[in-house]
């Protein structure tokens, strides 16, 4: 009796619990959990969360999966832990999620397994998984982020208050390595997907403030209102990271890419073209450097980070550690 009210309790929470046993083998998924990470409790129960279902990154793009695991600590010394990771929805993004690992111990007070709590920490209003059903004049139907359009119109005061001396702005240009070969090799289907997983990463790497905006066939803009030479930087690095170690499963095949990216400030009275045209510029700088890059007014920016793990059919399964850069 009392253990249902716990699991009705559970499958109301907005907040995602799963439990593991020792192994990390997962026992329990809520409904909060799958509508976070777009996995369902059948997809996962039953497998091993060390084998890599969310595969929490941290914001230096560090994989805790490889070392460093919150639950694995927990289950050790039988301490909570929280941390700030970014986990890995089904559909490819990344989700920056707050998340608690808390010990779970039998009435003879041995660990016998942990839970983990986590909740999005993220509220940029284009971070969405079901973005691409919104039905708003100003919303790319694709990506689920803001359209050209609007862009432009939000573009405009932002400069224009950069013109007055009363703020400064930040944009940073993104453009998706080789996108042709993903179409021509997988269809275009699969490239549709492949803009929605980079969409949702832009709007998921972003604060409330910024514009996530797709500007044009496989390229996007993000617009950072308030930002100084170290955020503008922050943000174009996390973004190219966050792409790197995304995927999403199509029959054997991970789907991944990686975006070339050009960050720069807004000059006073330089106008909206002048911006664009050198956040593009810097963007080429990127692509001409070899690719997988950003690259700011003052250089290339130093990659962080872990090369991603490759899984096999199912992200899950990893019979061996394969890499790619
Ligand atoms: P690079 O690394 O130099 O950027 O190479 P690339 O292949 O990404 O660049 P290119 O500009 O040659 O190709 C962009 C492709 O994007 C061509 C176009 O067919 C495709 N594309 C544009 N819009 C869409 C779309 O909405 N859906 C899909 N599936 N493809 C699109
Ligand atoms: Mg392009
Ligand atoms: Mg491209």
């Amino acid at each position: 009796m009392e253990e249902q009210v716990y699991i009705e309790i559970l499958k109301h929470m907005a907040e995602g619990v799963y439990f593991v046993d020792r192994e990390r083998r997962i026992t329990y998924w809520n409904p909060g959990a799958e509508q976070i990470t777009g996995y369902t409790s059948d997809e996962v129960v039953g497998h091993s969360c060390s084998e890599g279902i969310l595969r929490h990154v941290t914001e230096g793009g560090h994989q805790l999966c490889l070392s460093g695991c919150p639950l694995a600590g927990v289950m050790k010394d039988g301490r909570s832990r929280t941390a700030s990771v970014y986990l890995h929805h089904k559909e490819g993004h990344r989700v920056p999620v707050s998340v608690n690992g808390q010990p779970i111990q039998n009435a003879e007070g041995a660990i016998v397994g942990s839970v983990e709590l986590f909740h999005p920490r993220i509220s940029n209003r284009f971070a969405r998984s079901d973005g691409h059903r919104r039905e708003d004049a100003q919303v790319d139907v694709l990506t689920g982020i803001g359209n050209r359009r609007f862009g432009e119109l939000n573009l405009e005061p932002v400069v224009a208050a950069v013109d007055a001396g009363v703020a400064s702005l930040g944009v940073i240009f993104v453009d998706v390595d080789h996108f042709k070969h993903i179409n021509d090799r997988y269809g275009h289907g699969i490239g549709d997907r492949v803009l929605r997983m980079v969409g949702q990463n832009i709007a998921n790497g972003l604060r409330i403030s910024d514009f996530p905006i797709r500007w044009g066939g496989e390229e996007f803009l993000a617009v950072l209102p308030g930002a100084d030479q170290r955020s503008l930087e922050q943000a174009a690095e996390r973004l190219r990271m966050m792409v790197e170690h995304s995927w999403f499963q199509e029959g054997e095949v991970q789907v991944r890419v990686t975006v070339s990216v050009g960050a720069t400030l807004a000059v006073p009275g330089e106008g909206v073209n002048t911006l664009i045209d050198r956040a593009d510029r810097l963007m080429y700088a990127s692509k001409n450097a070899g690719r997988n890059l950003a690259t700011t007014d003052a250089g290339p920016l130093p990659r962080g980070g872990e090369i991603p793990i490759i899984g096999t059919e199912r992200p899950w399964e990893m019979p061996g550690l394969s890499v790619i850069r």
